[in-house]
């Protein structure tokens, strides 16, 4: 919002030149302007602590740091420009393209400026500033919001834990003592109650890796693939009764730089989705590989299971989202989720390739 008495710090050892913009904004102006003015860029940046002006006029070429590295003082850290800025070169553009990168609003030749050119940038700089001011915040809103939710999902999945135990705990007491006093229909509902506790158990568990690998701090080290994935590959075989499946894992699996716990989760849930989404009549076939690219590195799982619609490609990442129901395939709806978010703490993607009823393969590009 653009108020009627503009504080504007203009930053410019050449008094002429700071007389000459002076005069030039006060021509015609609807605007009254208060004008403060330094000669060196320390002196400036000291200024825009006391003054909070509402524009910067920012001469390149000061006495002592350049107009880039006052920018780059000014902003240190910031998300947004803190205060609006126009920089005065003398037509070198390479410095102007250099000033815009790192913030400033806009760029005026000296000696090619016009009171309506200089009007405009001026103005523009402020409303610009102020529009980035406001979505700043309102991201910082959501990342608040969010993280509350995260937070009270995590404490709801924690409390619902102890009930949840106690219904489980007496429904096993029921299954395992009392079913002859029951009739046909009470052991059926006690069984019921058995799935559906069990059922919801790993909706906590995977609700509470859900929420909880985004509450610590990203680890950067090296991993060395080949044991991880080995580790991974046996617990989950273990759990497989039968021998109708081959999983094939490359000897010379690179070290890589990431989070362990994050690349475990990403392998173990799209490990156990491999398992999971086979076809019943099919050997299941599974192919972890990692390749190293310039600056990245993509690992992928690839079977020869029930195969994704490509429409399902996107959504399937989303919290909850699954494509069968329980009785078919059981699950939660949160793994391919926990393998995004892992993905994306480390600045990496994921994504499905997939052919119906052939096979998915699924990667992940981490870099480096
Ligand atoms: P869950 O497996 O618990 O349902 P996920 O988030 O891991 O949850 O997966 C979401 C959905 O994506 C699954 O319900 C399934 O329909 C589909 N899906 C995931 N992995 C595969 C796969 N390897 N093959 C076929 N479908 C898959």
């Amino acid at each position: 919002m653009i108020t009627s008495e503009l504080k504007i710090l203009l930053i410019d050892n050449s008094p002429e030149d700071r007389e000459l913009l002076r005069r030039q904004l006060m021509q015609d102006s609807e605007y009254s302007y208060h004008f403060f003015e330094e000669e060196t860029g320390r002196r400036g940046l000291e200024a825009c602590e006391t003054i909070r002006p509402d524009c910067i006029l920012l001469d390149y070429g000061l006495p002592d740091i350049n107009g880039l590295q006052f920018l780059a003082e000014l902003q240190d850290g910031a998300h947004t420009m803190p205060f609006p800025v126009v920089m005065l070169t003398r037509g070198d553009e390479a410095v102007a393209i250099q000033a815009m990168k790192r913030g400033a609003q806009d760029y005026l030749v000296k000696g090619k400026m016009t009171p309506e050119s200089l009007h405009r940038a001026v103005h523009n700089a402020i409303e610009r500033v102020d529009m980035l001011r406001t979505m700043d915040e309102q991201q910082r809103d959501l990342e608040k919001k969010n993280q509350e939710l995260q937070a009270f999902a995590y404490a709801l999945a924690h409390d619902l834990r102890a009930p949840l135990r106690a219904i489980r705990g007496f429904g096993q007491i029921l299954a395992e003592g009392q079913m002859e006093r029951l009739d046909e229909e009470g052991q059926h509902c006690v069984q019921n109650i058995l799935k559906a506790s069990i059922q919801m158990d790993h909706l906590i568990d995977d609700l509470l890796s859900y929420t909880k690998i985004e509450h610590r701090a990203v680890r950067h080290e090296p991993i060395s693939l080949d044991v991880l994935v080995m580790q991974i590959v046996r617990s989950l075989l273990a759990r497989l009764s039968d021998r109708e499946v081959e999983v094939t894992v490359p000897g010379n699996l690179p070290v890589i730089n990431g989070d362990p716990t994050l690349i475990s989760q990403i392998f173990i849930n799209l490990l156990d989705n491999a398992l999971t989404y086979r076809r019943p009549d099919v050997k299941l076939e599974v192919v972890i590989s990692c390749e190293i690219e310039p600056g990245a590195f993509v690992i992928r799982v690839r079977d020869n299971g029930i195969g994704i619609a490509s429409r399902h490609y996107e959504k399937i990442f989303n919290i909850f989202q699954r494509l069968h129901g329980e009785e078919m395939y059981p699950g939660t709806g949160i793994g391919l989720a926990i393998v995004k978010k892992s993905a994306e703490l480390m600045d990496g993607e994921v994504w499905v390739e997939s052919v119906e009823g052939e096979g998915s393969t699924f990667s992940v590009r981490i870099p480096q």
